[in-house]
């Protein structure tokens, strides 16, 4: 057993400097204290290098400033295609400045950084600058490029039989600095793997300082660009040609370069590359609040995802219609859900009303689908009826055996939805409610992720409603070439009326079943 104090440390306290390691990139490997911390700070200074989405956990109120260093560099936060400031670059003085400063006013702060902070982060600076001024910090270590990167290309930094060693070394040294700190004789002599940050730009002439100091020009080496991230790449060459394959392949920062035997274990070790959608770039077209557990899927199976949501969700759970069928929800003998969004907002009408789960009585409750009937389980509530097609025919089908005739029925759902449903509620005698708890309106993408979109494998659509504002908010902008992935008859259709080709239609039509046939068709 673990004990709390060992799970968490607390929220971040008033004037305390908190210098916190972000990890390499992929943002699943940022470590729980950063997120906790992340959650608390009064303000956070980041860095350029830091992952997407690193900074979403933040408290609304918070402070969130940009200090990165390179002088004309844009900051990549939400790379490859998020928010940040441009063009802006802030001297490691006035960075320490800043911090004292924040803390000073009695501010928790967190000073958020790429990798682990004292791994070329320039921590040991800013803690010392801290120190000098007074102010309390602590180290928050993060997961660091050198082995992460490599990890994440499949090479180990140590193996019993190929490298009892390793040193991280800068390749790109303070260009203020008068001499070379760099012993290359040693560096030559060294029992174990080199990896070198920041050792792009100077990769050509280091490899032959390792070499003229006597290293054997026929090591293998490596690589590794965006290391962790999406579109992650590994060129492997030997010492003496590692500079032209980087140059030949356009290899660009953040990349590390690995040298020693360890990379001829990535033949074996390889990993990243053989997941079933590597490589492949699928567009999201679903409204944000509901893409990320689809994207993360995807992602998870090696997709580059691009979100492109093409509709949002207007909740209007306050109107007179909703609120009264909320007020009256033990009178219904049938209530039918048809999304989870409608099972969340519903939940939020009832508890608008001082209601909850109990006041569903002993209705029948219907989902439409198994994301349904599992938002529905969240509150407690099994759904009686699930079809097992998820359309409404199908639910229509499935009410066959339950008496209708004089009860009354509640369909809770999208302002825009087809008729199918209540229609045949009401020729089989209910009275039937139908109550619109929200509507999906057209989202305009952002320039950036229709541009990364032009070059998608699939673009997959879960809902008529994203066919048709998709198509409609792209017109000829819309990915020609992509493969177009539909959940289900109803979408294909809407499709084809859009003028696009559906080339896979999922056989379930839900979320699992969309990424079946997608995985099957990648598979081809
Ligand atoms: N503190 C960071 C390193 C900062 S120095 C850490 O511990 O990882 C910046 C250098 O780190 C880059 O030039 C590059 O060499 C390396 N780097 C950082 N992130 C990387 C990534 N995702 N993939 C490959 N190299 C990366």
């Amino acid at each position: 057993m673990q004990s709390e104090t060992h799970t968490q440390a607390g929220a971040a306290r008033a004037g305390v400097v908190y210098l916190v390691g972000a990890g390499p990139g992929d943002p699943g490997l940022m470590t729980a204290r950063a997120l906790e911390l992340i959650a608390s700070a009064d303000a956070i200074f980041y860095d350029r290098l830091i992952p997407p989405g690193a900074l979403d956990g933040a408290r609304p109120d918070a402070d969130l400033v940009y200090v990165g260093k390179t002088p004309g560099d844009v900051p990549q936060v939400g790379y490859p295609y998020g928010p940040g400031k441009r063009g802006t670059s802030v001297g490691q003085g006035e960075t320490n400045g800043r911090l004292v400063e924040a803390a000073r006013a009695g501010r928790s702060v967190v000073r958020l950084k790429g990798g682990d902070p004292f791994v070329f982060g320039r921590g040991g600076e800013e803690g010392e600058a801290l120190r000098e001024a007074g102010i309390e910090f602590e180290v928050v270590p993060g997961v660091t490029a050198g082995v992460a990167a490599s990890a994440y290309a499949g090479i180990p930094v140590t193996h019993r039989d190929d490298a009892s060693a390793v040193a991280f070394v800068t390749g790109h040294e303070d260009p203020e600095k008068p001499e070379t700190a760099l012993d290359w004789d040693a560096l030559a002599g060294f029992p174990g793997t080199l990896v070198f940050y920041m050792g792009v730009k100077r990769l050509a002439d280091n490899a032959k300082a390792l070499i003229d100091a006597g290293r054997d020009p026929d090591q293998p080496a490596a690589a590794v660009e965006r290391g962790t991230m999406e579109g992650q790449r590994t060129v492997v060459a030997t010492l003496a040609t590692l500079a032209e394959a980087v140059e030949r392949e356009g290899i660009g920062a953040p990349a590390l370069i690995v040298v020693g035997d360890v990379v001829g274990r990535r033949e074996a070790l390889a990993w990243l590359e053989r997941r079933p959608l590597h490589g492949r770039r699928v567009v999201v077209t679903r409204a944000r609040a509901q893409a990320s557990g689809l994207a993360a899927t995807l992602r998870g199976l090696g997709a580059e995802v691009v979100e492109l949501p093409a509709i949002r969700i207007e909740p209007r759970i306050g109107s007179e219609e909703v609120r009264r069928a909320a007020g009256r929800i033990g009178e219904y003998a049938l209530i039918c859900l048809t999304s989870p969004n409608g099972v969340r907002l519903l939940f939020e009408a009832l508890a608008e009303a001082g209601l909850d789960a109990r006041a569903f009585g002993g209705a029948t409750v219907a989902a439409i689908g198994p994301g349904t009937a599992r938002a529905l389980e969240e509150h407690g509530i099994t759904a009686d009826v699930v079809p097992e097609k998820f359309v409404a025919e199908a639910l229509v089908e499935a009410l066959q055996r339950v008496e209708l005739a004089g009860s009354r029925a509640l369909v809770a759902r999208a302002a825009e939805a087809r008729d199918v449903l209540p229609d045949a509620l009401n020729e089989r005698g209910a009275e039937v409610d139908v109550v619109a708890l929200y509507e999906t309106v057209r989202e305009t993408p952002s320039e950036d992720a229709v541009e990364a979109a032009q070059a998608a494998d699939y673009v997959t659509f879960t809902s008529s409603s994203t066919v048709r504002n998709l198509t409609e908010a792209l017109g000829d902008r819309f990915p020609g070439e992509a493969r177009v992935v539909s959940i289900g008859p109803i979408t294909s259709e809407t499709a084809g009326e859009a003028g696009l080709e559906v080339a896979v239609e999922a056989e379930r039509h839900d979320i699992d079943g969309l990424v079946a046939a997608l995985l099957a068709d990648a598979a081809r």
